[in-house]
């Protein structure tokens, strides 16, 4: 059997905290226990926000905690051309299709239309725009307009085309304990984004590409992005790209049980390291998800 691939994925757009810790952290473990490897990749799409300092910061962090990995270190940055590829293959099977309305547009519309429109998991609105509708000849014009856009999947139309019976095997489990074999459920999703006029990817587009470049058999992630895997899985169908095995783990909180995030300056490990812990101490309150 070939050796299993893990991947820890940040995002440089802020320093890594207890929450990320441990989700390195697991990624290797799994990794050293099967005789895998774990490839560190940095998803920095979006330009703006993530920088190199915080790139060479989290280098800096994983390897204080003693994390090793080959290099190089694939920058998602770098590989624009293949997720522009991605799209090519998708607009070829007509299942994308620009949309105009802004973020406030969509607000406004949502709150004209209906109170009770549907929302994805994330507790976002469903597309409500009628571009997926209009001829190839407008689209054009509309696109040459110069307006902004985003390039959204025709998610009823896609999921048609993928057909039934699409699952994942679950090793970990879900915000609501689910295991095993897991019905994927992209249609909740909505009409997702895969790319905009200036990014020609999304996250859920460039994960899913990178995950097949880089052959990872093993996803680990935390359950925040439990319900991401129904479109990564839609996603992966679609372009023929293999089935991972999925492992979702817990979310570390704070002390008033909220998901540390990258504003939560104090969990930072670099701020931990500040105050004297030994990345033994960071090691073992991740372990034991010690809220600090
Ligand atoms: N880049 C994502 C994050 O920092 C993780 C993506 C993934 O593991 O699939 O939350």
């Amino acid at each position: 059997m070939s050796q299993r691939v893990f991947r820890f994925a940040p995002s440089p757009n802020g320093a890594l905290h207890l929450g990320h810790a441990y989700s390195a952290l697991r990624n290797y473990e799994l990794a050293q226990e099967c005789g895998g490897v774990m490839l560190l990749r940095m998803e920095d799409i979006d330009t703006v926000r993530c920088t190199p300092q915080f790139e060479q910061r989290i280098v800096e962090d994983l390897h204080w905690l003693g994390i090793t990995w080959p290099e190089p270190v694939r920058r998602q940055s770098d590989h624009f051309e293949d997720y522009r590829n991605a799209l090519a293959r998708l607009q070829e099977m007509g299942l994308v299709y620009p949309a105009f309305l802004t973020r406030r547009q969509i607000r406004d519309k949502v709150n004209e239309t209906d109170k009770k429109w549907p929302r994805d998991p994330d507790g976002a609105p469903h597309y409500p725009g009628d571009e997926r509708l209009l001829p190839e000849r407008k689209r054009l014009e509309l696109i040459s307009s110069g307006l902004p856009f985003a390039w959204r999947l025709d998610m009823q139309k896609a999921c048609a085309i993928a057909g039934s019976a699409l699952t994942w095997r679950e090793s970990g489990n879900g915000p609501d304990g689910q295991t095993g074999l897991i019905d994927a459920e992209p249609e909740r999703w909505g009409d997702v984004i895969l790319a905009r006029k200036d990014t020609p990817t999304s996250y859920h587009l460039s994960v899913v590409i990178d995950d097949a470049l880089q052959e990872i058999s093993d996803v680990v992630r935390g359950h925040d992005l439990f319900h991401a895997t129904s479109v990564h899985r839609l996603l992966q169908r679609l372009l023929n790209l293999p089935e991972p095995n999925y492992r979702h783990h817990r979310l570390l909180t704070d002390e008033s049980g909220r998901k540390l995030s990258k504003s939560s300056g104090d969990t930072a490990i670099g701020a931990l390291r500040e105050r004297g812990l030994t990345a033994e101490n960071v090691i073992q309150k991740c372990k034991t998800g010690a809220r600090i």
